[in-house]
Formats: structure tokens, sequence, C-alpha cells
């Protein structure tokens, strides 16, 4: 059926396409009314996902002449396979690789990772860690802000000493699943067993550690965990997205530990880094993307790496689907994945006028005294709009607000704490600052 509905393909698609997108995939057989599908690696699959999931399924709904659904997964080792019959499980046949416990991404390398002056304290830390575990620094502990290389980097140590003694025990996980597996084993009375697997690692990484907040018990156990493999000069890699002592509801004792060994931070990249970075991923991937386009996507995507890999993966679909290269028509493909524009000046009472609108209040209201709900709120997204989006100073801006700069910096700080906490706040700042954007666009 695959190999049918992939000359169906071949017909609809060009050649360079079809090479570049479906040749990849490997046909994992037919299971529970669903084709499984598989790609080596996270781009295939997001790329598959967003444009040629539906292209798929009515091929190989042509060739059956019924409704298909698909699924996609990436498997990192897939060894594409002969075809077969779909009642097989490929899974059994292939041989058993050393180390794939670990459960690491295997692109996730020192060679794949791009350095600069946000990360290379990280990297060269992590590298020392790498080449003698649990003899320069235990625990490394790297945190940072999302996307921003510590699953990344904290599995480059994996890889790194895998590649050099393929029968060392690591162990990647997430602390979402080291809890989960933990609650399990508590349920089913397997504790012993679950201590004896994590206990008995030479290298143990667990990411997003920030997920033990407030998680008494998981604590407890993670810090007899943490006791056992240090005792046993046994190498822990931690990550999370802020400094230990920042973790609230962290028990000291554990964040003492985390500081034992070195503390490092990824930083966001800058735009140096987030070129090579494009153009490492570019390449590696065989993408055409033209170098401008990189520069585009590199100056206007700038916190977040994962969604500049995000952002790279569309452009080249886009690119290879329709021909287009054009700087207008990626801006708007991407429209909802670029930073806010900067560069259109924004005025003060633009922002002003947006806000009042938005909320159905009069811009008066806004630079009154009153003080229901209403209009407190209004105004102090407004205010912490224009603390955003002008580059103007906070007197200036108290002026425009008819209050003195105290009112502003309050206003801007706890519209800021919310934002954080609340995820209807966030959207509405959201939406607005892109009316705002739209606007400020059409007056110049
Ligand atoms: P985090 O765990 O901090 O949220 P990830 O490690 O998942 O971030 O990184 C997000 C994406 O960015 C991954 O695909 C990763 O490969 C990529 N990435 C991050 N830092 C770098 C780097 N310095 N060089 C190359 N790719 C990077
Ligand atoms: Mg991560």
């Amino acid at each position: 059926i695959w190999s049918r509905a992939c000359d169906k393909l071949r017909d609809i698609l060009s050649k360079d396409v079809y090479e570049r997108w479906i040749a990849v995939i490997t046909y994992k057989g037919y299971k529970d009314e669903v084709y499984h599908l598989s790609v080596t690696n996270d781009f295939y699959l997001s790329w598959l996902e967003e444009n040629y999931s539906s292209l798929i399924s009515e091929a190989i709904s042509s060739v059956t002449g019924a409704p298909a659904r698909i699924q996609l997964v990436v498997e990192r080792d897939a060894v594409p396979e002969p075809e077969g019959d779909e009642e097989e499980a490929p899974k059994s046949r292939r041989p058993r690789r050393q180390g794939a416990d670990a459960n690491l991404n295997k692109d996730y390398t020192f060679e794949n990772f791009v350095i600069g002056p946000s990360n290379n304290f990280s990297h060269a830390a992590a590298m020392a860690v790498a080449q003698s575990p649990s003899r320069a620094y235990n625990p490394l502990f790297i945190y940072g802000g999302t996307g921003l290389g510590k699953t990344h980097l904290m599995q480059a140590i994996g890889n790194f000493v895998l590649s050099k003694n393929r029968r060392k025990r690591v162990s990647y996980l997430s602390c979402e699943t080291f809890t989960n597996e933990y609650i399990d084993a508590l349920g089913q009375k397997k504790l012993t067993q679950f201590r004896k697997r994590y206990r008995n690692v030479d290298l143990l990484l667990i990411d997003d550690i920030h997920f033990l907040r407030g998680k008494q018990q998981m604590q407890e156990e993670f810090f007899h965990t943490f006791n056992a493999l240090f005792q046993n000069r046994k190498q822990i890699v931690l990550t999370c997205d802020r400094p230990a002592s920042e973790l609230k509801d962290l028990t000291p004792r554990l964040v003492s530990r985390f500081e034992w060994g070195l503390v490092t931070e990824l930083e966001v990249p800058d735009i140096e880094t987030r070129i090579a970075i494009l153009r490492h991923k570019s390449e590696y991937l065989n993408l055409a993307i033209p170098e401008s386009l990189l520069f585009f996507l590199a100056e206007r995507i700038s916190t977040n790496i994962r969604r500049l890999e995000g952002g790279l993966i569309r452009v080249a679909s886009y690119i290879s689907l329709t021909g287009k290269k054009d700087k207008k028509d990626i801006e708007y493909l991407l429209r909802d994945t670029l930073d806010q524009q900067q560069d259109h000046y924004v005025p003060v009472d633009l922002i002003q006028r947006t806000v009042a609108r938005h909320f159905g209040i009069h811009v008066a209201d806004l630079m009154g005294k009153k003080r229901p709900r209403s209009i407190a709120h209004p105004r102090q997204i407004a205010m912490y709009l224009a603390r955003c989006l002008t580059q103007e100073s906070l007197p200036s801006l108290g002026g425009a607000f008819g209050r003195n700069h105290a009112t502003i910096l309050h206003a801007y700080r706890q519209v800021e704490k919310r934002t954080g906490e609340d995820n209807q706040i966030r959207q509405t700042v959201n939406t607005l600052k892109q009316k705002i954007a739209a606007e400020a666009r059409g007056q110049t």
C-alpha cells in the first residue's frame, strides 16, 4: 500500500520535493486503523505534519479506497527496511544498540552545538564533564530560558560519553518522566526496582528539574538518588529554567546540593550566533535558503532557538513548495513567529487609543482618576504597553497619562508579573501588541 501511495505522491509532487520530504519516510505498518509512519528527526516531522499530512493520507486512501488516518512519529535510529506485510512488527527485527536505553536524541551532539558568547561557558563546562565524568564538576547545573539549548547540551554530554564507551550506563530523562515513573513504581510496589535503575547509572541526566517545585515527596526521593550517585562518584547533570536558589518550594538541602558542583547559564544568543546556528542547521538539513533570509530570520526571531529553527523549517518548506523567496511573503508566513516589529515609531496616544477601543472605554478614562476595575485594568495595560513599545522615559510617559513616573513603573511591574501568571492577560497583551503594531504600520 505504502509503495503505491508513494507512486501517487511522486506523480503529484516535484521530484525535488518528493526526494527531500517523502522518500525519507519509513512505513511502519497499519495498526488500530492508523497508518504508522516514521521519520528520523523532528524537522521532518514538523514539516510533514504542517504541509503534507493530508496529502499523504489522501494518497493512501486513493489506493485503499477508504479514508486513511496517518500517524507520524520520530524514530531516531530508524533503519529503512524493505517493504513488508502490514502485520509485521519491524521493531523486533532491528538490532538493539548499546546505549539505546539512554534515551538520547543522536542529533544533540557537541558537533551540532554552535558556540557563541551566550553559551561558551556552559559549553566548556559540559565538555569538561563529558570528558571526565564525576571528576570535573559534579553536579553540573545548567539553567536558562526555554529553547536556549539546555536539553541539547545535556544530551551532548550523554552522546559524547557513549561515543567513548558504549557500555557506560547513561540515563537521560525529564524530571517529569522521573516523577511519573516514581509514582508508577510506588503504585505497583516496585520501588526497589525503580531505585536500582537510577542509582546504578554512570551518568544521570535529569532535564527540567524545576518540575520538582512543590513536590515534597518527589524531592525527598530525588535527594536520595542524588546522594547515592554522588557518593558512588557518578556524574549528575541537571537543567532548570532558573537558578536553583530561585526555585520556590524547593527544600534548601536540594538547593545547596545543586550548587555543589558548577552552575552555568545559557543566555539568549546574539545575532551572530543566531546566524551561525541557522547556517549550521540549513547545511545539516540540506536546505536551500538564501543567506539574506537567514539574516532576516536571525534578526527577527531573537529569544528562542527552537522558534528560530521552526521558522527556518517553515521557510524552507514554503520555498520548496511555492518557489517564492520574497521577504514580504516570508514575513507574512511567519507573522506569528517573528518578534514584534520595533522599528515603527509608536506614539503613546496611538497606544492609548488602541487600548481604549479594545476595552470599549474612552481615552480620557485612561488619564482620569476613576478607579473601578473596568478602567483601572485597561489603564495599567496601556501604561505597560507604553513602556514596552516606546522609547519614552518614565517621567514623559507619566505626563502622557497624567501621573508620575512611579505609577508607570508600578503598572509596568504589575502587568509584567501578571502576564507571567495569567494566560488570559498574556493573550490580551499580545493581541494588543499586534493591533498596535498594525496601526503603527498603517500610519507610516
Ligand atoms: P531547552 O531545553 O533549553 O528548552 P533545547 O535544548 O531543546 O532548549 O534547544 C532548542 C532547539 O535549539 C534544539 O533543536 C537545539 O538543537 C537547538 N539549539 C539550541 N542551542 C543551540 C546551539 N548553540 N547550536 C545549535 N542548535 C542549538
Ligand atoms: Mg529542554
